[in-house]
């Protein structure tokens, strides 16, 4: 059975990241780790949240054409490896955890890719879960407030939308979506 290129997207603060983590939990999956230029978080590491690489070396990346996609956004560019991608879809079905523009150019280059958004409940929950994460700035915030609109704003252009309520049953249904599929790749 060939294995699926599983692209998750949706606004900042959605949760998406802990989905990523429960999906990876059950085992079969490999996460593609993206390279960035913008600074590291606490608690995040190199090689495991991002590679964090600078402006230099993402641009020499560009230029090899090493990246299966990349965006440039708060200043920062964000782009999907593409070695590691195609190593890995030989042996598991990958998750690109990915902004929407980044995720609109990999079904441009592969259709057969499954495009998931995840949407809040509400906006305003959305906005709170940001400010809760409270590793941003004000200004940072509120950038990433406006780039939501944006985003949800693609949202008909995905294959699948699912809103993170419950976590465990925004989880059990990307989970139904991916087996539904897997059935049908060829
Ligand atoms: P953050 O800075 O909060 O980790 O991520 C900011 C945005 O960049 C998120 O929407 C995230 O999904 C997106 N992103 C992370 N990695 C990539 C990537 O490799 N390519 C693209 N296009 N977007 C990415």
């Amino acid at each position: 059975m060939k294995n699926l290129l599983i692209v998750i997207s949706g606004p900042s603060g959605v949760g998406k990241g802990t989905i990523v983590k429960e999906l990876l939990k059950k085992g079969g999956y490999a996460l593609s780790v993206s390279c960035t230029t913008r600074g590291r978080r606490e608690g995040e590491e190199d090689g495991v949240s991002y590679f964090f690489v600078s402006r230099e070396e993402f641009e020499a990346k560009i230029a090899e054409g090493g990246f299966l996609e990349y965006s440039e956004h708060f200043g920062n560019y964000y782009g999907t490896p593409r070695s590691f991608v195609e190593k890995q879809l030989q042996t598991h079905d990958v998750i690109l955890e990915i902004d929407v523009d980044g995720a609109l150019d990999v079904k441009r280059a592969r259709p057969e890719a499954l495009l998931i958004m995840v949407l809040p409940p509400d906006r305003e929950e959305l906005k709170a879960r940001l400010v809760r994460r409270g590793t941003e700035s004000e200004e940072k915030i509120a950038s990433r407030l406006a780039r939501t609109d944006y985003e949800l704003s693609k949202t008909e252009l995905y294959d699948y939308s699912v809103v993170n309520g419950v976590l465990g049953d925004a989880v059990a249904e990307i989970e139904s979506i991916i087996k539904a599929n897997k059935k049908t790749i060829k």
